[in-house]
């Protein structure tokens, strides 16, 4: 699985999960950092860097449920006679923006979840085209709206994690981070009453090394940004909206394997997705989920079963 992930990996931080497959977890973790490197120019920057060190290896080793339950020792070393332990488990999530380009598929994505009754009407027009689609609201708008997302659950599209309160991750430190992803799990699944997606899209696309640690720490392997977007917060000089069809253009210049980045809330989405829809179907691709994207265990084609037709309801009516 970790493979076919590393083939798909944006070339911003493509390095760091590699980097942690080769050497010492925590070194690797904080030699990624530029900032690490610079700070460790002068003596009492070298001790502050063996201060921060320390502080994320305490982190790797102790500090993390997911590392918690591993046996201690090295792969392969296990006494003669029993089989060698399995490979240590990556420690950070990988961050991944599209998916295989070997196919003519794209996965459209709404984060967020902010305006229900435009978020609602979202969710009509995919419907009404048969077009799946994957969420990521931010929990604080779920459980605000719990019949909309247990609709949209029902409805059969996967539902995965933005965060509680859609912070800005690297500003926080890592058990704040595990916090806003583990607490958003525990009350998104509460509404829609139903495992949840363990896809996990950072708030604007930002993340750290520790974002990554953290992600994985709370069971999260994938973390997922994007490499399309609606550009829904994009205006012109004066501040107005562009139009319509500037946002549709922009949602529709994925290729193969592209994740489009759109908002469950914004009103330019609303309008432009229909467009969007018709120009990827008129140049032959197809829409899919994220799990089917990126071929997660359990990932089938969203069924579109349209309601029976009112003869066949009144026929089975009671008399
Ligand atoms: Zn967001």
């Amino acid at each position: 699985m970790h493979e076919s992930y590393a083939g798909w990996m944006g070339r911003r931080v493509g390095r760091a999960p590699l980097a942690v497959g080769r050497r010492h977890p925590a070194r690797a973790a904080v030699v990624e950092s530029g900032a690490v490197l610079t700070i460790a120019s002068s003596p009492s920057a070298r001790r502050r860097l063996a201060a921060v060190l320390l502080a994320v290896a305490a982190v790797c080793l102790g500090g993390s449920p997911a590392i918690a339950g591993q046996p201690p020792g090295r792969p392969g070393f296990g006494p003669a006679g029993e089989p060698a332990p399995k490979p240590i488990e990556p420690l950070s999530a990988a961050v991944v923006t599209h998916g295989s380009r070997a196919q003519k598929v794209v996965a459209l994505t709404f984060d967020d979840g902010y305006a229900p009754a435009v978020c609602g009407a979202l969710v009509d027009v995919l419907v009404q085209t048969e077009t799946p689609a994957t969420f990521f609201p931010n929990s604080v708008n779920v459980v605000r709206t719990p019949a909309l997302w247990r609709r949209v659950a029902d409805l059969g599209f996967p539902i995965g994690n933005h965060t509680v309160s859609h912070p800005y991750m690297p500003g926080l430190n890592y058990q704040q981070q595990w916090t806003e992803i583990s607490s958003d799990r525990v009350a998104l699944e509460r509404v829609i009453g139903e495992p949840s997606l363990m896809v996990f899209r950072p708030p604007y696309g930002a993340f750290s090394p520790g974002t990554l640690l953290a992600a994985r720490a709370a069971g999260y392997g994938v973390v997922l940004n994007w490499d399309a977007s609606f550009a829904d917060s994009s205006r012109r000089p004066d501040g107005q909206a562009w139009p319509v069809t500037s946002y549709a253009r922009a949602a529709s210049r994925g290729g193969n394997g592209s994740v489009i980045l759109g908002h469950c809330g914004s009103s330019i989405d609303l309008a432009a997705l229909p467009a969007v829809i018709a120009s990827y179907r008129a140049r032959g691709f197809t829409f899919v989920t994220i799990p089917e994207l990126l071929g997660l265990p359990g990932a089938a084609p969203m069924q579109f079963v349209p309601p029976p037709p009112a003869w066949k309801l009144a026929r089975w009516a009671p008399l």
